[in-house]
């Protein structure tokens, strides 16, 4: 991406319906010079803390504290290091403190950032919280959850025969804090496209709302409204969990920049850099030199650097075998040479016509229940709004109706009663 190319925010969290405390974090920062953004680039984070009382809480609040104090800090120059940097430094922070109360022990969290940079949109995730990527109709998710339903899927193709897998979807198999190390998936550099939208979440809401109502909802609602009305929709369903949103919108890039390339690829571990080039170079000089000496009657001489030099050259040609034998055996150990660089999962949002009839519905369900629960909503100013919706229905300007809609939802969800329910849905969470 590019810095003249604008980045529009949106964060909400919310303890929801059913909890005691919010055990999630988020963090957003925007580089307000470009040199600063040279250097590392934009960055967003949430983190889904675990572990009982305030102690999900005290785990991710480290990790929203550590990961951008490294991030913008280091000197490290490669994005994708500096991000594992910072994330393993986090999970080094959180298990210290770990260590030293009995009472913090085996604390976690989920961590999911997404850094904005000159190389492309890259992703660095331990947990299920998840990093989407909307463009135009289509949502990805750029991150594997690191569940157990996910890495089940992932090692035997399917999920027939564990009965318990979707049971246990919230049972995570990676999580920064309980183990002194862990593995970091980095994945990307992603190509930044004008007007590609990014959401970080929290399972509180990717539990709640489906990927093509995400996508929907992105595209058709800049990112303060998309974000409010996540969380809207995640307590109107039951609001079992904390939930937490980060949204960053690219903007297009100004007429009077010209790209000039593509992003760089990721750096291949493989590749052969100038030292070894150098190595080969002189090792052909010598022999050429060898040659040419016994060619002019320097026979003793000529022999002896031939010699060498293919010496020389089965010295480096033994190494470099030895070299690239180590290093693809290291990136089969170690998991955290993760840059697929490909969406793990994708969907078609919902037509703005569906998304306006859903969210319509939605706006019906809650109007019941507040009225019945009188939550203190102001009807007149709920019913103009509601009004405007349906006459941009009727006018089939569906985007217009579900700015309206948005705004009807949040006159009455920010009168919601916390105490754990809403209207008469006891038995059934979803409204
Ligand atoms: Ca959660």
């Amino acid at each position: 991406m590019y810095w003249e190319q604008s980045v529009q925010c949106g964060a909400e969290t919310d303890i929801g319906l059913r909890r005691q405390n919010n055990e999630d974090s988020h963090y957003v920062h925007v580089c307000s010079d470009e040199s600063e953004w040279r250097r590392s680039g934009h960055l967003l984070m949430v983190a889904d803390g675990m572990g009982g009382h305030a102690v999900g809480e005290l785990a991710s609040q480290i990790a929203v504290e550590t990961v951008p104090h490294v991030f913008l800090k280091s000197t490290e120059t490669d994005p994708c290091k500096l991000l594992r940097e910072a994330i393993t430094a986090a999970n080094a922070a959180i298990y210290e403190r770990g260590t030293q109360n009995v009472d913090f022990l085996h604390m976690g969290t989920t961590c999911s950032v997404l850094a904005l940079t000159s190389q492309g949109a890259i992703a660095g995730h331990v947990g299920d919280s998840r990093l989407y990527r909307v463009r135009r109709d289509r949502i990805d998710q750029l991150t594997f959850d690191h569940s157990l339903e996910w890495e089940l899927e992932r090692q035997h193709g399917h999920l027939d025969g564990f009965i318990n897998a979707h049971q246990h979807r919230n049972v995570i198999t990676r999580s920064l804090g309980p183990e002194k190390s862990v593995d970091v998936d980095i994945e990307g550099p992603f190509p930044v496209y004008p007007e590609d939208t990014y959401l970080l979440c929290s399972d509180g809401v990717s539990n709640q709302i489906s990927d093509p109502e995400l996508g929907a909802i992105l595209r058709e609602l800049p990112p303060h409204q998309a974000s409010k009305l996540l969380i809207n929709l995640a307590n109107s369903r039951g609001g079992p969990d904390n939930s937490t949103v980060v949204i960053a919108r690219v903007g297009a890039l100004p007429a009077n920049v010209v790209p000039i390339s593509p992003e760089r690829a990721f750096e291949n571990p493989l590749a052969l850099g100038w030292s070894w080039l150098i190595g080969y170079w002189l090792t052909a000089l010598g022999g050429v030199t060898g040659i040419g000496m016994s060619w002019m009657g320097h026979d003793v001489q000529g022999a002896f650097l031939i010699m060498v030099s293919l010496i020389a050259l089965a010295g480096l040609s033994i190494a470099l075998v030895r070299r690239q034998k180590k290093i693809r055996s290291q990136m089969l150990l170690d998991a955290s040479f993760t840059h697929h660089s490909r969406p793990h999962r994708t969907a078609v949002g919902l037509s703005s016509k569906a998304l306006l009839e859903l969210l319509l519905k939605t706006s019906g369900d809650l109007q019941r229940a507040a009225q019945e629960d009188r939550w203190g909503v102001n009807w007149e100013e709920y019913q103009q709004t509601l009004d405007l919706s349906l006459k941009s229905q009727r006018e089939k300007r569906y985007s217009k109706g579900i700015r309206e809609i948005a705004r009807a939802i949040s006159i009455i969800m920010d009168k919601l009663p916390r105490n754990g329910t809403i209207g008469r849905e006891k038995s059934h969470p979803s409204l």
